[in-house]
């Protein structure tokens, strides 16, 4: 019987191409990127990978290392589901979500990967193969700059292909930030959608009058107006803001998926594999919107996002995220007219050039 004989961890810094920021974040230079490669006893291969904020993949590397390798080694690849619970089981302690998700995530990232691989299927397929061609935006990190810089970000994005466009919320002011969003809607014009993410910026009060006041620029969502686990105050914000919300990238259970949407609080719910314990814990999540009558949407990770999406009857967009892979990946996804296709290359399609991400190797 085919077994998983080999599975390898590396820690990656990346540079961003300039320092962006959001407003839980702060300002961000770099990233870290986790890799997790599995290979199977017929040859097969997978790969999958974590981006997350500087200083923090090396926790990772240790949750990998010390306890899901061993877990992962000598079981049978088809068996995902299996593999993921016995980690889940066996990091429960320290876990249910936090370190613990990000890590399960990249090796249940790999093991889809190396499934679809060893069918010789493309990702979107295997999971459910709804139609490749799912809606994207571009998801900006533009806080910290000068309104002229942020217009000159849509513009670039609209360069790109993109009809879609997210913009950062989280200033001092809230003054401050309608100036922004007045601004940018004047740009843009009605026709291009637009979206704004407050990344936690403000405290239910705040959120409410923010929320108000943003009524008037016709915006897709505001994503995170708040903390992500105060659920009700999320339905408190939905049935009275006025304007649609999601969330998603910072819970990372599915039970904490399943609060939010029972308590009525979420009209995009928006999970990231990477942040959410990997492709298995998402497609679920997507299911459960789904039976919601909820729309599902990402975060981050588009190059596999995507595939996600074709899969899913209730897909709403795919973010093509400030943090992309594209100087690493043979393939760089691309959105034409405001449409991303899922590709047909088997698993996942993401052929990283190794020799040269090598260069950005911290162990
Ligand atoms: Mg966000």
């Amino acid at each position: 019987m085919t077994k998983i004989d080999k599975i390898e961890t590396t820690l990656y810094r990346l540079p961003l191409p300039e320092a962006v920021e959001a407003a839980s974040s702060g300002v961000m230079a770099d990233i870290d990127m986790v890799m997790v490669r599995v290979w199977d006893s017929d040859g097969a291969q997978g790969c999958g990978y974590n981006p997350l904020f500087s200083g923090q993949g090396s926790a990772l590397v240790e949750i990998i290392n010390n306890v899901c390798t061993e877990i992962v080694l000598q079981e049978d690849p088809s068996r995902i589901e299996w593999i993921w619970h016995k980690m889940w089981r066996r990091l429960h302690y320290a876990g249910r979500g936090g370190p613990v998700s990000f890590a399960i995530a990249a090796v249940d990232t790999a093991l889809w990967d190396l499934k679809a691989n060893s069918l010789n299927l493309p990702l979107w397929r295997l999971l459910g193969g709804f139609n490749p061609e799912v809606k994207a935006y571009a998801g900006n990190i533009d806080l910290n700059f000068p309104i002229d810089k942020l217009l000159a970000g849509a513009d670039r994005s609209l360069n790109d292909g993109h009809r879609s466009i997210k913009m950062r919320l989280g200033k001092p002011s809230l003054k401050e930030d309608l100036s922004r969003v007045k601004a940018m809607r004047a740009h843009i014009g009605p026709d291009i959608e637009l979206m704004a993410d407050a990344n936690e910026a403000w405290r239910p009060d705040q959120a409410l009058r923010a929320l108000r006041a943003l009524r008037e620029f016709d915006l897709v969502w505001v994503e995170e107006p708040i903390q992500p686990d105060n659920f009700a105050a999320y339905a408190h914000l939905r049935n009275n803001g006025g304007v649609p919300l999601s969330a998603g990238e910072n819970l990372h259970t599915l039970a904490e998926f399943a609060a939010l949407i029972s308590a009525g609080g979420i009209d995009f719910p928006e999970p990231d594999l990477a942040t959410c314990g990997g492709i298995t814990p998402w497609m679920k999540i997507g299911h459960l919107a789904d039976a919601h009558g909820l729309p599902i949407t990402s975060h981050g990770v588009h190059d596999i996002h995507v595939h996600l999406l074709a899969a899913s009857p209730n897909n709403a967009y795919l973010e093509v995220h400030g943090f992309g892979m594209n100087p690493y990946i043979e393939h760089p996804l691309v959105v034409n007219n405001g449409i991303a296709t899922a590709p047909d290359r088997s698993g996942h399609g993401m052929e990283f050039n190794w020799s040269f991400l090598e260069k950005f190797r911290v162990n």
